[in-house]
């Protein structure tokens, strides 16, 4: 069966979201495809990192966060009671600004994830080590130093790793929350070319403060604003003949 006729890994369904009773997503509807890079861009505190932490479910972790509508990950509801949230959280992997390699060395950065889901032998895991550097461009660069601090890989290689760390635990959807905020335009471009394999074994979610980056490296692109869903689109379509007139005052650079 093509991925089409699958339809979406994510159907979101009317989902709004609240702090404290404040609104910070107003009633959002979006299909994540299988095997498409989504790019999600908007100005600072428009609800970007608010929507991908909904769909791992991280929000929940938040006292006050209230959400209304649905959220399907293969037509199941990720918030149904049966549903366990560390599982989920495997199954959506989320690569965050800032990477944060864990203490000790790039063998055991890979493998912590793995071990705490399960994974014992010692052959599995090394070719989970290798599969998942491999996949995250990452593995020439260190098959000789597995055994290295990973506080002592560059930025752009702890990124990389800290990609390969969530791909170790053969998420079926990646979430990334503007992942090269902090890197170098070398950097970026490995993190891109990585996404650009990836999606055709995953669903990738890119959010991202830079709308060049969306431009290159997405298949559709989302406009959030102000916590609304403003109009999302094949990124081509979107960014040379946008809809509405606030993503094109977006992509022109009026405001950000
Ligand atoms: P973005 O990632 O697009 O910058 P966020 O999702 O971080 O936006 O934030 C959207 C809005 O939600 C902002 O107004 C922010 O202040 C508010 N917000 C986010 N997280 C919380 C929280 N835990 N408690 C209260 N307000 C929050
Ligand atoms: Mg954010």
């Amino acid at each position: 069966m093509t991925p089409a006729e699958l339809g979406p890994i994510i159907e979101v369904r009317d989902l709004s979201v609240r702090f404290s009773g404040k609104l910070v997503l107003n009633h959002l509807n979006l299909d994540i495809r299988r095997n498409e890079r989504l790019a999600v861009i908007g100005p600072s505190g428009s609800g970007k990192t608010t929507f991908l932490r909904c769909l791992n479910r991280l929000n929940d972790l938040q006292h006050d966060f209230t959400h209304t509508g649905q959220i399907l990950l293969d037509g199941k509801n990720i918030y149904a009671p049966e549903v366990n949230p560390a599982r989920l959280r495997r199954r959506i992997g989320m690569v965050y600004a800032v990477p944060v390699p864990l203490p000790g060395s790039v063998y055991d950065n890979l493998v912590y994830g793995p071990k705490l889901a399960g994974v014992q032998s010692r052959d599995d895991l090394e070719e989970l080590v290798e599969s998942s550097l491999r996949a995250a461009f990452l593995w020439e660069e260190v098959k000789d130093r597995l055994r290295m601090s990973a506080r002592d890989l560059s930025g752009g290689q702890q990124q990389r790793m800290c990609l390969a760390r969530v791909l170790a635990l053969k998420p079926d959807v990646m979430v990334l929350d503007e992942p090269c905020s902090g890197l170098d335009p070398i950097s970026t471009a490995e993190i891109e070319d990585a996404l650009l394999e990836l999606k055709s074994s995953h669903a990738i979610v890119l959010v991202t403060n830079n709308t060049k980056q969306a431009g290159r490296a997405s298949d559709r692109t989302a406009f959030f604003l102000m916590g609304e869903l403003i109009e999302v689109g094949d990124t081509g379509c979107l960014f040379t003949n946008p809809v509405d007139q606030r993503t094109n005052d977006y992509l022109v650079g009026q405001f950000g």
